[in-house]
């Protein structure tokens, strides 16, 4: 990162690390179960303009926001990405972002994929990885375990992962989560090796680079 910077997003050097997936595919237990292990990545809480659920606390899972207050923040540009889903708007302050940057950390954001697509066009380093599940069977399924939602519900839920999974070929990387393991294990590797490519090791190990003369 460098200093003083006018438009500090934009001149991020960190690793920055985008998760999308359909509802039910895994996606929230493979990014907390990395957060656990990993004390470089750092999370951003979104604002959403849906209700709180169950157990969640305002500023924990998310900024609970009303309309008036999401539209307010839009029209201020305080948002780096924003998109509707499921009939709710959800968003990605900049200013979040912006904080851990200046804490040294890689950040780690778990968006859908139309706000994915949004932050890969402001920074094309990136790295955006979609997690799939195995069989819609098995979608269906762990959706019904979970037991939050009516079986309309959940039919509506697969009719909109259809139309998200289609979106995969826009994406760099893919985890399969048939596993948690497994899927946990693929999505270690990935964040892993962005860390061992060229750019970031320049930007992580000055000290290495100089020691060695490199330019
Ligand atoms: P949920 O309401 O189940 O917490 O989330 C619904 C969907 O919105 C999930 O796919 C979740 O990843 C996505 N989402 C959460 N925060 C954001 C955000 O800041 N921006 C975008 N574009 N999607 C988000």
């Amino acid at each position: 990162m460098t200093a003083a910077t006018h438009h500090p997003t934009m001149e991020y050097s960190g690793n920055l690390f985008v998760v999308a997936a359909p509802s039910g595919a895994g996606k929230s237990s493979l990014v907390n179960a990395l957060m656990e292990v990993d004390a470089k990545l750092a999370h951003s809480v979104s604002h959403t303009t849906r209700a709180p659920r169950g157990q969640e606390v305002h500023g924990r899972e998310y900024y609970f926001a009303s309309d008036a207050q999401f539209d307010q923040m839009v029209a201020q540009g305080a948002f780096l990405e924003w998109a509707q889903v499921h009939g709710n708007r959800y968003g990605t302050s900049r200013h979040a972002i912006e904080d851990r940057i200046r804490q040294g950390h890689d950040i780690i954001l778990e968006i859908d994929y139309q706000g994915a697509l949004q932050v890969k066009k402001l920074f094309p380093t990136a790295s955006l990885i979609f997690v799939l599940p195995p069989s819609w069977e098995e979608l269906r399924s762990r959706l019904q375990r979970r037991g939050e939602d009516s079986p309309e519900v959940i039919e509506a839920r697969i009719r909109n992962a259809a139309q998200e999974v289609i979106q995969v070929p826009r994406f760099d990387f893919v985890i399969i989560n048939e596993r948690f393991e497994s899927a946990l294990f693929d999505l270690k590797s990935i964040v892993h090796a962005q860390r061992l490519k060229y750019s970031a090791q320049r930007n992580a190990k000055t000290d290495v680079f100089s020691a060695l003369s490199i330019p």
